[in-house]
């Protein structure tokens, strides 16, 4: 046990009991954390992450909370939220270094407002470089993993710097999963007039197909599934038009509905709880089993829901 006035003297930064993840999801949904911590610059997220620890409670960082689905009955613990803490952002001859808690679009059109490559695709991607890092987020080509040069991390109460060739990354996931991310730092393509002038075209493509295609207007968390192999799926149909074969387009339980727009999607009506989509992801699996014969593996990162099998 943990006493309030201890944890109050700990941490310099918003310290909130009881706190409903459901604010800070994009998919709107969660039961609350223990503690919810908002650690006001670094100092204060290492001492207040140290602080649980030291403690032995569990303690779970997330960033803008755009690829999580938190349990109904919440967060066991500490959620260290990294926005505020971890935001520095500096740009020197193509090296960019820059906190976990910055986020993914603004470091995309800043480094591309230099004529800096590598990012630039990335614009689109709701998250900060934290959860982009241990997702390995990537859109249209271009994946984050490919541009780093150092990662440093949180660990056994002092920060660690991790080279290159010390991680890994892969399709929608990293080795620094279950890591605490600091910052990061990202080498990145200086290009000529006319190849900036190109890939901002694309850019701009991508960027419109992506608002025709998924649905902006509700509350959801990317895709929820990981496109299958190419092995499993040859005609490279991808998750998507996988559950919409199967008719399941605009199925709904509770508040949750498989998005009519862009099947890979579940979106929030105003009220969904996380055992909705939960059915709903038990659903789309098992239809896509019976008539692909492929077992969809998750990209959302289920948090709190420990003994809930997906
Ligand atoms: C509309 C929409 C579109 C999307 N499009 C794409 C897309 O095109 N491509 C794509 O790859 N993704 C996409 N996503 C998913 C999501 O935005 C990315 O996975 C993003 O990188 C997650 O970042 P985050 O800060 O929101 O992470 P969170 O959701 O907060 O966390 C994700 C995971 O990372 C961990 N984590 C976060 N920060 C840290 C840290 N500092 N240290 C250690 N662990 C940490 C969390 O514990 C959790 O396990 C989309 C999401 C939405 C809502």
């Amino acid at each position: 046990m943990i006493s309030t006035e201890e944890l109050l003297a700990a941490v310099k930064g918003t310290v909130l009991l009881g706190e409903p993840m459901k604010d800070h999801t994009t998919l709107r949904i969660g039961g609350s954390a223990d503690f919810f911590i908002d650690p006001l610059d670094r100092e204060d997220f290492c001492r207040a992450y140290s602080f649980f620890r030291k403690h032995g409670l569990p303690c779970t960082v997330i960033g803008r909370g755009s690829n999580i689905l938190v349990h109904d009955e919440g967060i066991r613990g500490a959620v260290i939220v990294t926005t505020r803490a971890l935001g520095e952002f500096s740009l020197s001859r193509g090296l960019l270094t820059v906190g976990a808690g910055f986020p993914l679009p603004a470091a995309a059109e800043k480094t591309f407002a230099h004529s800096l490559g590598g990012l630039e695709m990335l614009q689109g991607i709701p998250g900060t470089i934290g959860g982009a890092l241990v997702m390995n987020a990537g859109a249209y080509g271009q994946e984050i993993g490919s541009v780093v040069s150092w990662v440093e991390v949180f660990g056994n109460g002092k920060p660690k710097t991790l080279c290159r060739e010390d991680l890994f990354f892969g399709y929608r996931q990293s080795s620094l999963a279950g890591s605490v991310i600091l910052r990061a730092s990202m080498r990145l393509e200086r290009l000529p007039a006319a190849e900036t002038g190109k890939r901002s075209v694309l850019r701009d493509e991508a960027f419109a197909k992506r608002r025709l295609s998924q649905p902006f207007d509700r509350p959801n968390a990317g895709s929820v599934f990981r496109n299958p192999s190419r092995q499993d799926d040859p005609e490279g149909l991808g998750a998507g038009r996988m559950i919409e074969a199967c008719g399941l387009k605009g199925l709904r339980y509770g508040g949750a509905v498989i998005s009519n727009k862009h099947a890979n999607f579940i979106v929030n009506e105003g009220d969904a709880k996380a055992s909705d989509v939960l059915e709903l992801i038990a659903t789309a699996r098992e239809r896509v089993k019976e008539k692909f014969g492929v077992l969809l593996e998750l990209e959302v990162r289920l948090l709190g829901c420990e003994n809930v099998c997906c």
